[in-house]
């Protein structure tokens, strides 16, 4: 194909050679791998499954000619060369999932990511700085805590000694299974560089957008996030021969904590989101009183001011609800992180290139975490938000339209490339 010249004829070239098409054959290849009845996938971080799925995206990308390659995290990245050495452009997601995850979170970002740089080469152009697609481990943090471990760990924020005490629900090690899939996938050492600037395209995981008929949104910030770990010991004891007066409940003790946690971040405007999303019984029988349960706190609001406040108060909520069971408590804070503004430049680009393509748009908060926070500490970074049905992610159902997906992938093609040439 003939060498498009200018920055908006190539632009143009790159935006009209996005393939909707093979960007859906993809979507629906990769959701085969760890797919689960109800359709969605299960795919989880550092597991033969998510080997499987990146070894699919190395195929892939080799069979264009584009570089693979790995960091010690297992972050798989895809380079498209440019025609000067300079810092790379960087796209991606994850290809990870919660275990009833769908099959487009996290695998669109990394998707689209491939499909840009696959259009940019089928216009046959050829741009100054590298285009990288990024696929990061662990972002889903179910797992592993925390989650992000890959962009964390690439934007120096964690490093593998911290990680060491690490361990799954089963008592997997992150570091041995990572080794194991290191071993799986070998792929040359990743030279991990600072990239000039990153763009993560991904599905909304909220209604907005589908609410508003939008097609895109031009996200601007993401809200902060607060993750704890509360461990709740009591006794066990015989649910028969135990008055209540001598009993040290753990169970009564959490959902008392519970209860009071819930009304100290209740909020009347519905902005603060708080969840407890896993609650651990222990021994775990029916008959014995528990003695110990775990649970999470997963708390977000965009101000950090809030967090902080609310944060305070998490201990001393949890041990008062205790005592009166006459339980003890251990409450630790996981990961806090900072609400994340994006770089003015990149939104004004994503908003320009939607403009620009007439896709109707909107500016947008993320509700939900992403790699692209973390890549914002150490390069200007934005994100490109498409809808999804209903709003529902985190679930086997969740879709997304083909069409928007392509739209997506436009917007991001050209938002790469206007970066790539700069
Ligand atoms: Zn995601």
């Amino acid at each position: 194909m003939a060498k498009t010249s200018g920055a908006r004829p190539a632009a143009d070239a790159a935006v009209a050679a996005i393939d909707g098409e093979r960007l859906w054959r993809r979507l629906m290849s990769m959701a085969e791998i760890g797919a689960t009845a109800k359709g969605g996938v299960n795919r989880p971080t550092l597991s033969p499954d998510d080997v499987r799925a990146k070894r699919l995206l190395a195929d892939w990308a080799r069979a264009r000619g584009f570089a693979v390659s790995q960091d010690a995290l297992g972050n798989l990245f895809v380079r498209r060369a440019g025609r000067e050495g300079a810092a790379p452009v960087m796209t991606g997601s994850h290809l990870d999932s919660q275990p009833t995850g769908g099959k487009f979170d996290g695998a669109y970002g990394v998707l689209a990511g491939l499909e840009v740089i696959e259009a940019i080469d089928d216009a046959g152009i050829e741009t100054r700085r590298p285009i990288e697609v990024a696929a990061w481990t662990n972002e889903e943090g179910w797992r592993f805590q925390p989650g992000c471990t890959g962009s964390l760990h690439y934007t120096r924020q964690i490093d593998l000694a911290r990680l060491a005490g690490v361990r799954d629900w089963n008592g997997v090690g992150f570091a041995a299974a990572l080794e194991e899939c290191l071993a799986a996938l070998p792929l040359p050492v990743h030279d991990g560089a600072i990239p000039s600037a990153y763009v993560e395209a991904h599905i909304e995981q909220g209604p907005r957008l589908e609410a508003a008929a939008l097609t895109i949104g031009v996200v601007d910030a993401v809200q902060g996030s607060e993750k704890w770990l509360v461990t709740i010991t009591g006794e066990d004891a015989h649910a028969g021969t135990t008055p209540h007066a001598l009993r040290r409940d753990a169970l009564q003790a959490a959902v008392a904590a519970i209860a009071a946690l819930g009304a100290l971040m209740a909020d009347p405007a519905d902005v603060m989101r708080f969840t407890v999303g896993r609650l651990v019984v222990e021994p775990g029988s029916p008959n014995v009183v528990p003695g110990r349960c775990t649970f999470t706190i997963d708390m977000r609001h965009p101000d950090l001011a809030v967090i902080d406040r609310l944060s305070a108060r998490v201990p001393e909520t949890i041990a008062d609800a205790a005592a009166r069971h006459g339980c003890s408590v251990e409450a630790k804070r996981l990961a806090h992180v900072d609400p994340t503004r994006f770089d003015p430049g990149i939104v004004a680009a994503v908003r320009a290139a939607a403009s620009g393509l007439g896709l109707p748009h909107m500016d947008m908060i993320s509700g939900a975490g992403h790699d692209a926070m973390h890549l914002a500490k150490i390069c200007p970074s934005g994100m490109i938000f498409i809808p999804c049905a209903r709003g529902v992610s985190h679930n086997e159902t969740e879709s997304a339209t083909a069409a928007d997906c392509a739209a997506g992938a436009r917007v991001l093609a050209a938002t790469l490339l206007k970066l790539a040439q700069s």
